[in-house]
């Protein structure tokens, strides 16, 4: 069998056309566009790039930019006090703290006062609370993302034996919840897992979040499996994900690359996430209006 490829990029495409086209609706409606409130603090390489990308996206989608650059010296009551402005302003929809921040800022702690009806990263305790009871709130991109790509190629998930491999709080654990969320049935793997391909192999739908190089070969695959890979690592030969793809490729059924997988559908549903922001505050002040 040779997987069919998962094209992420084309999928987010698909995401972001549709975000602009109701951002544009928002406009007409209330006469104001969803604003992003990026906050980059120091000028980690990496970070600098990703923030970038994210303004960039929002741009093109309509969604108005609320950038702020801090210097890697300013104390964390400078950031916190720059939250709750970002937090009081109407025209910001969604918050967003780039991690990781400097030594010196605790993250966590800072991100932990972003309003909840603000947090498009999803990554604030009562987020995460709503995420795990199942309520409605803000997910995670690339978790929402992973799931977005399997309904796009109509995966069926109800019902399915997945496996995560990786527990972090950014990926493996609320990929693990939305999956369950959707009635899979769901193992997480991670570090001290004994027998890591004898697990991964029951797996109808098997979800690479470790971090690690080409960590599942072949053996850690069901042949017909469906495999997503949200691994980014970097290698002599550029980025490359944590399945080996050429090995996997001819034993799934169908296959995320790397690039061009996951990572695409990361910014698309930051933008999405903007947009429901945004919408949950129109309707709040309707509420309150009436
Ligand atoms: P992390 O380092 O926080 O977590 C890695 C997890 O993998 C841990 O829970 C650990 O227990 C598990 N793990 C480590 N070694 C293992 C092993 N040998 N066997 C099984 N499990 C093992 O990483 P993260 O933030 O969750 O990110 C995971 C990967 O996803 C990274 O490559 C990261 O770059 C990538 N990522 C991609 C995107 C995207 O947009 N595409 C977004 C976030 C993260």
């Amino acid at each position: 069998m040779t997987a069919a490829i998962i094209d992420g990029r084309a999928v987010a495409e698909r995401v972001r056309e549709q975000v602009a086209g109701e951002v544009a609706q928002l406009v007409e409606r209330t006469g104001r566009p969803p604003g992003l409130a990026t906050i980059l603090v120091g000028d980690d390489p990496a970070s600098v790039v990703y923030v970038a990308m994210k303004r960039k996206a929002c741009a093109e989608a309509g969604i108005a930019d609320h950038h702020q650059h801090l210097p890697t010296d300013v104390s964390q009551a400078d950031v916190a006090a720059l939250i709750e402005r970002r937090n009081a302003d109407p025209e910001v929809s969604g918050i967003l703290l780039q991690l990781p921040v400097p030594a010196g800022l605790n993250g966590q702690d800072l991100t932990g006062l972003i309003a909840p009806g603000k947090d498009v990263d999803g990554l604030t305790p009562i987020s995460v609370g709503r995420l795990v009871r199942g309520t409605p709130g803000l997910r995670p991109c690339t978790p929402v993302g992973v799931i977005a790509l399997l309904d796009a190629y109509d995966v069926p998930l109800e019902g399915a034996e997945t496996v995560v491999v990786g527990r972090s709080d950014l990926v493996g654990k609320p990929v693990s919840l939305l999956l369950l969320a959707r009635h899979a049935t769901v193992t997480i793997c991670h570090s001290r897992t004994r027998d890591l391909s004898a697990v991964c192999s029951r797996a109808d739908v098997l979800v690479a979040a470790a971090g690690i190089p080409r960590l599942l070969g072949a053996e850690h695959v069901k042949p017909g499996a469906v495999v997503i890979d949200v691994g980014v690592n970097r290698a002599e030969q550029g980025l490359v994900g944590d399945v080996d793809f050429a090995t996997v490729a001819e034993r799934a059924r169908l296959i995320t690359p790397v690039p061009g997988g996951v990572g695409p559908m990361t910014i698309a549903m930051l933008l999405r996430n903007t947009l429901l922001a945004a919408g949950l505050q129109e309707s709040a002040g309707a509420q309150s209006a009436a």
